[in-house]
């Protein structure tokens, strides 16, 4: 068993290069998910911190997007070394933050963190412009940082979030002010202090806390030029409303109620496992997961019977234990809502294959539970729960699956699985969504393009898109000739 660090931080804020406090902030306790236990204090910033925060990114970002692009990804990069060097303090960090077991953080939170300060690091260099011929004349764009971007974040990969809005921010020459969630304020503190470590100079990447009040003041400052948040699409909505007044540019990383569709030529494990990764991983606390999963009626029977066998190797207890693989619900207010649509689901008359009940254990846990029996129309299908809760939902043919498959507002994300290679490229050209697995679920390395269609998002993180969408064009003209005019 890991022992548990004290988790107070030095101080709430991290601005211009240093942490710095100010009680007059509203408190906010940060809670330990997997006790109830208050680990840590941290106050909301002030509307000073903000102020400070915005002043000394607007100082600093001038300075830095003149620093040569080599030198920019030489200190992403070497921040992304110190982050690995430290991944197993960072991680227990993260446990105590958000709850999930240490054995997910040491592998899926800070070192993909890493992952992006180091691509984003490597492409620095490489942020390049087109040309164009007229005739003589000719014209070029070049690609020009934003100013200062602000990153807010939600509360279920408090590392990763924090890193993939700062790297390709700062690669490109973007200062960045980063509110992470109320619920999980202490790990941004970390990524903030290694980039200074690493060689950052002061201001280009501040931490501020607080709750939406601090979010919202951060969105409508005119200083800001841009706003990349994660979190609900109710939250998405009134940032990018707000940013609108000013004309900000946006990135909206937003929720999901995503598809997976099993079809029966295929691989019965591996689609379980899938399921499994895309339903119970954080205890079903992620975005992209795939929570109506549509099994073709022919192998629905060994589906479910293999997936139930699996659950026996769940092991709840407390995440600081590495041999533990399921953790708690990160909010007592998340634990709230799951149970709240489990006890309707149960009165619609759904099926409780597995699970459903909150665990006999001190904080916030729920069962991994199974529901089948189930309409597309019931609440549970058609809403995010942001819990460990999967609607098992079996179809007849590829239209009606791609059909109800689509029948969503959302378009985070889709899976399928099948070993019918045209099946699986035209199912796919077929999905509403913005990004898609076959024979796989839920990975995103940072080459990859990675954000929703529809209501689940603007703009996209990871891979050169997410460096487009932290700068703009310019473009230039050039005059060869004489300049023609009518008089
Ligand atoms: P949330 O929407 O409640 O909060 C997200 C962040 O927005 C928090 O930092 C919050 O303080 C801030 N905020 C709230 N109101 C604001 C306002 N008016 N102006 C500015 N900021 C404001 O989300 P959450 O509960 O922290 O996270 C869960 C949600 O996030 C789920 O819907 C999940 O699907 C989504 N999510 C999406 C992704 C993705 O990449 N698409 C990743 C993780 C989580």
């Amino acid at each position: 068993m890991t022992d548990r660090p004290d988790a107070q931080p030095r101080a709430s804020h991290f601005v211009d290069g240093d942490y710095v406090e100010d009680r007059a902030g509203e408190p906010i306790p940060v809670i330990y998910p997997a006790t109830g236990e208050t680990i840590a204090t941290v106050h909301a910033a002030t509307p000073d911190v903000v102020d400070r925060a915005l002043t000394s990114a607007a100082r600093a970002q001038a300075d830095w997007a003149a620093t040569d692009p080599t030198e920019r990804g030489r200190i992403l990069r070497r921040a992304a070394d110190l982050i690995r060097e430290r991944n197993r303090d960072l991680s227990v960090l993260e446990t105590l933050d958000t709850g999930k077991p240490l054995q997910e953080t040491l592998v899926a939170d800070a070192t993909s963190g890493a992952d992006a300060l180091e691509y984003f690091g490597g492409l620095a260099a490489d942020v390049t412009g087109t040309t164009m011929r007229f005739g003589d004349d000719w014209a070029y764009t070049i690609r020009r940082p934003l100013g200062v971007c602000v990153g807010i974040g939600a509360w279920n990969y408090p590392t990763q979030i924090a890193c993939w809005k700062g790297a390709p921010a700062l690669a490109t020459g973007n200062a960045m002010v980063f509110k992470p969630s109320e619920t999980t304020p202490l790990c941004a503190l970390k990524v903030a202090e290694i980039l200074v470590e690493a060689g950052l100079p002061p201001g280009l990447f501040n931490v501020v806390q607080g709750l939406g009040a601090v979010g919202a003041a951060l969105t409508t400052d005119p200083r800001v030029a841009k706003v990349s948040l994660t979190g609900s699409v109710p939250t998405g909505r009134k940032v990018a409303a707000a940013a609108a007044g000013e004309m900000k540019h946006v990135t909206m990383e937003l929720g999901g109620k995503s598809p997976i569709l099993v079809f029966d030529d295929a691989d019965v494990d591996d689609a379980v496992s899938g399921a499994i990764n895309g339903n119970f991983y954080s205890s079903g606390q992620v975005c992209s997961n795939g929570t109506r999963v549509f099994v073709q009626s022919g192998i629905m029977d060994a589906f479910l019977s293999r997936l139930t066998e699996r659950l026996a190797g769940v092991v709840p207890g407390d995440p600081l234990d590495e041999g533990v693989n399921y953790g708690p619900m990160t909010t007592r207010a998340q634990m709230d809502i799951v149970l709240r649509h489990l006890d309707t689901v149960r009165a619609e008359g759904a099926r409780v294959v597995a699970g459903g009940k909150r665990m006999d254990r001190d904080g916030w846990w729920i069962e991994p539970t199974i529901l089948a029996d189930l309409r597309d129309d019931m609440a549970a299908v058609r809403e995010e729960i942001f819990g460990p809760v999967m609607s098992v939902l079996t179809f007849a043919t590829e239209d009606e699956a791609v059909a109800r498959a689509n029948d969503t507002p959302f378009g985070l994300s889709a899976g399928l699985f099948t070993r019918d290679l045209t099946r699986a490229h035209r199912v796919v050209a077929r999905l509403q969504a913005g990004t898609c697995w076959i024979n796989q679920y839920n990975l995103t390395p940072p080459g990859m393009p990675f954000g929703g269609s529809k209501q689940s998002g603007i703009g996209r993180e990871n891979a050169r898109v997410a460096m487009d969408h932290f700068t703009e064009v310019q473009t230039v003209y050039v005059g060869m000739g004489p300049v023609e005019a009518a008089y």
